[in-house]
């Protein structure tokens, strides 16, 4: 399998379409998930262009995990998460629908399911916010 640069998170990367950024670095962005899955969920993304874990090198794939680490604690903190889950999926069979790898970090509540995936397209407005949240307790 081989990385489609005109997947989603690519332009992302390149400015083409817009995102709601929370974090960047120089190996990594990450920003909301506009389809979240619990209030607050956030992807990370390598700006290397790697389809998955199949292709990802070490380096960058420890990249991903260290800015994943670091938004799963900001998380915990800017949305008073009971806990957190970490989801990263790798090809069709594996779950993944964009090809550009990325992590996802959940916020999660005592006793809430996560929602489907993709099932509910949230406003601009709950998503300006939870990102100005994440912002604060990242720089906190
Ligand atoms: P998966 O490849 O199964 O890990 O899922 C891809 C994720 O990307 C889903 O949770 C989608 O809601 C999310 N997603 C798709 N398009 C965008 C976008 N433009 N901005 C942010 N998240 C997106």
């Amino acid at each position: 399998m081989t990385y489609d640069t005109n997947n989603i998170f690519a332009k992302i990367l390149r400015g083409e379409i817009p995102c709601y950024k929370v974090y960047e670095d120089d190996h990594t962005l990450a920003f909301l998930d506009i389809m979240p899955r619990s209030p607050g969920h956030a992807l990370v993304i390598p700006k290397a262009p790697a389809r998955n874990i199949l292709d990802i090198s070490a380096d960058d794939f420890a990249h991903v995990a260290r800015t994943a680490h670091k938004i799963a604690g900001a998380a915990k903190r800017a949305f008073n998460a009971d806990g957190i889950t970490v989801q990263q999926f790798n090809e069709q069979a594996g779950g993944q629908a964009v090809f550009h790898l990325h992590m996802h970090v959940m916020p999660r509540s005592a006793g809430v399911a996560l929602l489907p995936p993709m099932s509910n397209k949230e406003s601009p407005k709950v998503l300006e916010d939870n990102a100005t949240r994440l912002i604060a307790a990242l720089s906190g």
